[in-house]
């Protein structure tokens, strides 16, 4: 994408009005913005979680966090271990056991010394080494001598080549008996965080390699090939494991075990391999646990490792948005200044790329008065726009880079269903204009940002069995289904048919991916009044709302991708909850392009999704019947 065609945004004076956008603070560009220096300070919008994660490292409690991805949960993490305190950093060595060569043995040192310690023990073998070369010399030099002086020369060259032979193919036991560092600090360094998300058992729970050469004075001594596991390398400090779920239950039931007793030997994780012959002492692996994932996580977790997380330690709800206060922007506009100085490469954003970086903050919040906290896709967002600044050679990111850049960065859900609705309208699957009878459009979401309209159809055939019957087909999920039911009781009321004799059809085109949510429902609604009533419906008009028994039209989510998605798809209407009207943040480009209309009651659904000549019969015979029913303010 160039930028090339897309102004220089001017502020409009709407946005000047709204400078509020910066809350009071004083600035030109995101690099007036100073950056705390430590992490926890960094993160925003998760109070309650950092003050929890603050708690939890001065107690080094465990701690479980749950939420959507992208939120700051690896960060928080992160942050812990700038927190925890230093003292409890040690080193870790593996000696040789001269009793069982299988059963290497362990020694913690405090942070720092191990390097010393190995040190010395090499400076002792190469010493040692030293003395023996000397000595063998010696020897040799004795021997070749003696052969010399008596003439017996093929004894000496015997002798010679024996000497030599063992010094050049023999290990020196020195040297295999100094000991591995299997843990390393420096002494001042912070304590380590170690991110364990998805690792195998190896990786997890440490592991001792393979060796090719068993035996025969080639072999690599098993203390040497000790390799620690993440468990391990977190000691004294924090380990990260995100979506734990996954690990399997059998690493859990591990990880609990190591949580519960401070320590875990290491042993060969690969069955068949020498490695397996070999387990060291227990290795001390004092962690705090941050464990993390979405709420399947925590259904999928071993329940001993969750009541143990639990029962130890805190259970965190990391936050989606926060309000749009002019205190939450002010944190806002720091995370843009937060992550063009960690990029490092992208040029500071001015003021104009800033509004346009809150508005879609706003956007993409999908409540009215928020602002997300999705933060690591806002993050690729700033530096896709912050790309192409510096692809022009641009001293700041701005407006048009914001605006082009979300147009690159778009989420793989986005981008399939903009080709779909590109292909299904050269298929005619979308229809944007003219009336057909019990054919409506509908609005879904896709993933959690994008739009797709969902054409719905209804046929009313006269019943086969002895009761009429509702069926639903398209891939619907279970609200869907219940939301049919209510339908069908709504409709059983308002359009008084007997419909006991019919079967009604409803049919979701296009669904591929399943149907979610009750959002239909004011669509199934229209498509099955129409088809009962024989009145057309206007197709160049699409509605989203979710249904109360009574025809109330309640408010649904992603109100504001679902019109942009029909705008894009060439619809003229939108029919949208009232309730859902300050949700509405669609980009202004879209805002020429269709009418929105809030309703609140499906009365006002049909007003202005039935073709006039037809519906105005129905809708009096409606009040007429309304008032027999005594259903007071429903059609007034
Ligand atoms: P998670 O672990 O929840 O998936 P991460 O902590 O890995 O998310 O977040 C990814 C990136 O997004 C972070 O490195 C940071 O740049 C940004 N980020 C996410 N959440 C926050 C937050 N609450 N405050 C500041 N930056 C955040």
């Amino acid at each position: 994408t160039t930028t090339q065609d897309i102004p220089d945004i001017e502020l409009t004076n709407d946005e000047l009005a709204d400078i509020d956008v910066f809350a009071g603070l004083e600035m030109s560009a995101s690099s007036d913005i100073e950056v705390p220096p430590k992490l926890i300070d960094q993160v925003i919008g998760q109070e309650h979680a950092t003050e929890v994660m603050k708690k939890a490292a001065t107690q080094r409690r465990h701690v479980m966090m749950i939420g959507s991805p992208g939120t700051g949960k690896s960060m928080l993490a992160k942050a812990m271990a700038e927190l925890l305190p230093k003292e409890e950093m040690q080193d870790i060595l593996v000696y040789p056991n001269p009793e069982d060569s299988n059963n290497p043995i362990v020694r913690t040192v405090p942070a720092g010394r191990g390097k010393q310690i190995v040190n010395a023990h090499k400076m002792e073998a190469r010493k040692k080494l030293q003395m023996r070369n000397t000595l063998i010399m010696l020897l040799l030099i004795g021997i070749v001598g003696y052969a010399l002086i008596t003439y017996q020369w093929l004894m000496g060259i015997i002798a010679a080549a024996f000497v030599f032979m063992a010094l050049r193919y023999s290990t020196p036991r020195e040297e295999a008996m100094v000991p591995k560092l299997l843990i390393n600090h420096d002494a001042s360094s912070i304590a380590p965080f170690i991110d364990g998300t998805g690792s195998h058992a190896g990786a997890l729970l440490g592991d001792v390699r393979h060796d090719p050469f068993q035996s025969g004075g080639l072999e690599t001594p098993s203390h040497d090939r000790v390799e620690a596991g993440a468990i391990h390398r977190s000691h004294g400090g924090v380990l990260f494991i995100d979506e734990i779920n996954t690990l399997t239950p059998h690493s859990q039931q591990n990880l609990l075990t190591a949580l519960q007793e401070g320590m875990f030997p290491i042993t060969g994780q690969s069955e068949r391999s020498s490695g397996a012959m070999v387990r060291t002492e227990p290795v001390p692996c004092r962690f705090v646990m941050v464990a993390a994932g979405n709420l399947d996580a925590v259904q999928g977790m071993h329940p001993a490792l969750r009541s143990r997380i639990r029962g130890y330690g805190y259970e965190i709800y990391m936050k989606e948005s926060m309000e749009d206060t002019p205190e939450n922007r002010r944190k806002f506009i720091r995370f843009i200044a937060q992550e063009v100085k960690n990029d490092g490469k992208i040029p500071h954003f001015d003021r104009s790329a800033i509004v346009e970086v809150i508005r879609e903050a706003r956007r993409r919040s999908n409540r009215k008065g928020h602002l997300t906290l999705k933060l690591r896709d806002m993050g690729g967002l700033i530096r896709v726009a912050g790309d192409l600044a510096r692809q022009e050679g641009a001293d700041f990111t701005s407006a048009k880079h914001v605006i082009a850049a979300k147009t690159t960065a778009r989420s793989i859900e986005d981008q399939i269903s903009d080709e779909y609705i590109r292909r299904s309208r050269d298929y005619d699957i979308t229809v944007v204009e003219g009336n057909q009878v019990g054919r409506v459009n509908g609005l879904a979401v896709m993933g959690s940002d994008s739009g797709s309209v969902l054409p719905i159809m209804a046929e009313v055939t006269p019943s086969q069995g002895a009761n009429g019957s509702v069926i639903a087909t398209g891939l619907l999920k279970e609200i869907a289904q219940e939301s049919i039911k209510n339908v069908s009781a709504l409709i059983k009321k308002f359009t008084g048919k007997d419909i006991r004799n019919m079967d009604i059809h409803i049919q979701f085109i296009g669904t591929y991916q399943g149907v979610e949510g009750d959002s239909a429902s004011v669509s199934v609604a229209t498509a099955v009044i129409s088809a009962i009533e024989n009145i057309p419906v206007r197709q160049d008009v699409a509605m989203t709302g979710s249904l109360s028994v009574r025809g109330d039209v309640l408010p649904i989510g992603g109100v504001t991708y679902k019109i942009e998605a029909a705008a894009k798809a060439g619809i003229k209407k939108v029919i949208i909850p009232r309730s859902n009207l300050d949700d509405v943040l669609i980009e202004e480009r879209y805002r020429q392009m269709v009418e929105i209309v809030p309703v609140g009651h499906i009365e006002e659904v049909l007003q202005n999704a039935l073709v006039p000549e037809n519906r105005d019969g129905f809708l009096s015979k409606l009040r007429k019947m309304a008032a027999v029913h005594q259903t007071p303010g429903l059609f007034d």
